[in-house]
């Protein structure tokens, strides 16, 4: 699978509903072979992640932006499933607390960004601060509109210092985020996720997508690239995802540390 195709060149326009949810392809929806394909890469991510801490000079960086529903903690629990904890992060960023809004917006990110070695996932991000606070007008529009400006600047610099970064949308339709929110009502084990305020988000879709697009537009850069990831249908979503951290990857020629000299003829007793 190219992975091109879900990238968002630099400078182009983004308009989510030209843009599948579905497949971007024409993948012709053979859920088996897609789903053994996840496995396979899924398998050859944690072999990478395992170069990747052993050589500790690289860092990634995942972010993971998408509305409510369309899978954000599904990917992380699916693709992930392969890749050692150790050297792996997560960083879940909600509401921000009243010391962190005390702080700039990128205050609480930075320390959360990868170190050497290091995969970091962003479940949400500093991108929420041209989101949900663009929605809701949290902040005056002169002062959000100047973040897409500060966002790539941060961007360039963590990717200047050796940080790879790659930024993934999920990309739902209104329909399937209202068929995954009947079953989270209706299923006791996933009603804890759903909180009544999401109803009230759903009705600020069109919003949302307007935001979106206008991030996605302003930020997508050749070091840290936007990918819409078809995702109304969970098994191609993880093969759209597997294939692009592994293709990230493979594209960083990474490789184990020299060992140390004079070792051969060594004998352990
Ligand atoms: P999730 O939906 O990610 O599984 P939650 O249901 O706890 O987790 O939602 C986190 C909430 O925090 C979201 O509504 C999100 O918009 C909000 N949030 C995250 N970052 C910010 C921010 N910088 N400003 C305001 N709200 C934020």
């Amino acid at each position: 699978m190219k992975i091109d195709q879900f990238r968002v060149d630099p400078g182009h326009a983004v308009e989510l509903a030209e843009r599948s949810t579905r497949s971007a392809d024409g993948f012709d929806g053979d859920k088996a072979a897609g789903q053994q394909e996840a496995v396979r890469l899924i398998g050859r991510l944690g072999e990478l992640q395992q170069v990747l801490y052993a050589g500790a000079t690289h860092k990634l960086l995942i972010v993971l932006q998408a509305m409510d529903a369309a899978g954000k903690d599904g990917t992380i629990r699916a693709v992930f499933t392969g890749v050692n904890p150790q050297g792996t992060r997560v960083t879940s960023f909600k509401r921000p607390t009243d010391l962190e809004l005390a702080h700039d917006y990128l205050w609480r990110v930075h320390q959360h960004a990868p170190a050497a070695g290091e995969i970091a996932i962003f479940n949400r991000s500093h991108y929420e601060d041209v989101l949900v606070v663009r929605v809701h007008g949290l902040v005056a529009e002169e002062r959000w509109k100047r973040r897409y400006e500060h966002i790539a600047a941060f961007e360039r610099m963590l990717a200047d210092e050796g940080t790879t970064i790659v930024k993934l949308f999920l990309h739902i339709s209104k329909e399937e985020q209202a068929v995954r929110f009947r079953e989270r009502l209706a299923d006791p084990t996933k009603r804890w996720k759903f909180r009544a305020g999401d109803l009230d988000e759903r009705k600020r879709w069109d919003d949302y997508q307007r935001a979106y697009e206008a991030a996605i537009e302003a930020t997508s850069t050749p070091w840290a690239p936007w990918y819409v990831v078809p995702a109304d249908r969970n098994w191609y979503r993880n093969l759209v995802v597997s294939q692009i951290l592994v293709d990230t990857l493979e594209a960083l020629d990474l490789r184990y540390p020299d060992p140390e000299t004079g070792l051969d003829g060594l004998k352990v007793i």
